[in-house]
């Protein structure tokens, strides 16, 4: 298997090489040149296995030639160990829909699924390659704890994580700030998260920062993070009665990771119905959908709106490059040319495109207000606490009924975000029993003025 740029840079990588880049160097996203198939005697022959025997059998073929078979079995096993549930991603109902609780990992959140196999992939690459390298990342809560969580202990790499000083919720925090292992580093800018992605960003571009440390980023944009996902709709459809039944995904939408690694699992043969994209109030995914322009609202030049499903506010989905790649047909300068338009507003998608985007994808969006009714009425009928992000999806879920069993992807576990929880119920929602003592645990951070130097100097041990 090869991965090539939707940028069309001639270089086509083996997996090992286009996960440690992340971004190509034309700017794009690395994809797979083929999709590997499962038919319907491969999806019976799933029946009955374990979330990490499905994660080898759907993941071999894109590994390879990188990792043998035996060195998947180990990275896998050792990825999800720390999962406090058997199943790893446990399928639940609340009345008739079912619920797909991707927030078992480490942080509480569905990032912990793709991450803690991302870590195991660097540090195993690291030592085969013989060198060091330090991931540098900024986040405004979820992203970084989960890819703390995913890095932590591992013999090769170092991680530092900037995050807005006093802008992150006290459980983001200190999910992040109590990890004691000595090659984890928290930074907290006295700034904003935007002030901490401009620095990671400014470094990242310093060829000499870049090389002094090795750096590497864990942003979505990593195709083994899409890849990890594809697991989990492969163990739902087969545990749903696939290949003989089909099965509807409803998935809470920001980068579009998640429910590009629906895509994927559909293209390798899962049979499912259109994939439902649910968004908040940060809808440009549902409004292309509607309108086939793909562009900022008017509004929005300000920047996103804080919601209270925050994993969620974008401007624009990043990942969202790698399906359209697919649908201008794998076509390198089409791509290019809507990329380029993008950063002058927006562009339109042709009816081609915009027939097969239509065909493949349903979107829904919801408010605020919408999202705590939801929680309200989930608690109310069926006894059921649920995060703001799950409730987005299952709002649009239920407000666009369908004959297919439903799936909505639950992707934080309620206690990560208990202000809404609160409000909506009044209920406190209660740290799983591996997080009880979350508070009580010894915070270690760093507070630094937002600025690249004092980074750079922190980068440099001092
Ligand atoms: C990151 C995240 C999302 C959005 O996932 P994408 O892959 O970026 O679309 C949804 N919910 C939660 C809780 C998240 O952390």
């Amino acid at each position: 298997m090869r991965y090539m740029s939707t940028r069309g840079h001639k270089d086509q990588l083996t997996f090992e090489d286009a996960v440690m880049m992340g971004l190509a160097p034309d700017g794009g996203l690395y994809v797979p040149d083929q999709w590997p198939q499962l038919s319907a005697d491969d999806l019976r022959a799933l029946r009955g296995k374990s979330f990490q025997e499905v994660a080898v059998r759907v993941l071999s073929p894109f590994v390879a030639p990188s990792l043998t078979v035996t060195e998947l079995e180990t990275l896998v096993g050792k990825a999800y160990s720390g999962f406090d549930h058997s199943d790893i991603a446990p399928l639940t109902q609340v009345g008739d829909t079912h619920i797909l609780e991707l927030f078992h990992g480490p942080t509480l959140a569905f990032k912990d699924v793709a991450l803690q196999l991302l870590g195991q992939l660097f540090d195993h690459f690291l030592a085969r390659r013989g060198t060091r390298a330090t991931v540098l990342g900024a986040t405004s809560g979820d992203t970084g704890s989960a890819a703390i969580a995913g890095c932590r202990g591992r013999d090769n790499l170092d991680i530092f994580i900037l995050h807005p000083h006093e802008r992150t919720s006290a459980v983001q925090r200190r999910q992040m700030t109590t990890v004691r292992d000595s090659n984890v580093k928290n930074l907290a800018l006295t700034g904003t998260f935007d002030d901490c992605q401009a620095i990671v960003k400014q470094l990242f571009s310093e060829p000499e920062t870049r090389a002094r440390h090795n750096l590497c980023a864990v942003n979505s944009i990593n195709t083994a993070r899409v890849l990890a996902q594809v697991v989990y709709y492969v163990t739902v459809a087969v545990a749903l009665g696939a290949p003989d039944k089909q099965v509807r995904f409803c998935v809470p939408t920001g980068n579009f990771g998640d429910v590009l690694a629906g895509h994927w699992a559909r293209r390798m043969g899962v049979p499912m119905a259109p994939l439902v994209i649910a968004t908040n109030e940060n809808d440009i995914l549902a409004r292309t959908l509607a309108t086939g322009s793909y562009r900022m609202a008017d509004d929005e030049a300000g920047g996103v709106v804080p919601t209270l499903s925050p994993s969620m506010d974008i401007l624009v989905s990043s990942n969202f490059e790698r399906l359209l790649f697919e649908l201008l047909g794998d076509d390198p300068a089409a791509l290019r040319g809507h990329m380029a338009d993008l950063k002058t507003g927006g562009f339109d998608l042709a009816p081609g495109p915009l027939a097969k985007l239509r065909a493949g994808f349903q979107a829904g969006r919801t408010d605020d207000a919408q999202t705590l009714a939801r929680i309200a009425e989930t608690w109310k009928e069926h006894g059921v606490l649920i995060d703001p992000h799950t409730a987005v999806a299952l709002d649009v879920a239920l407000r666009t009924p369908s004959d297919v069993p439903t799936v909505v992807l639950a992707t934080a576990h309620p206690a990560k975000f208990p202000a809404a929880v609160m409000k909506a119920t009044g209920e406190h929602p209660a740290l799983p029993p591996h997080m009880a003592d979350l508070f009580d645990r010894q915070e270690r951070y760093a507070v630094l003025p937002a600025t690249a130097e004092a980074v750079r100097t922190a980068l440099l041990g001092g």
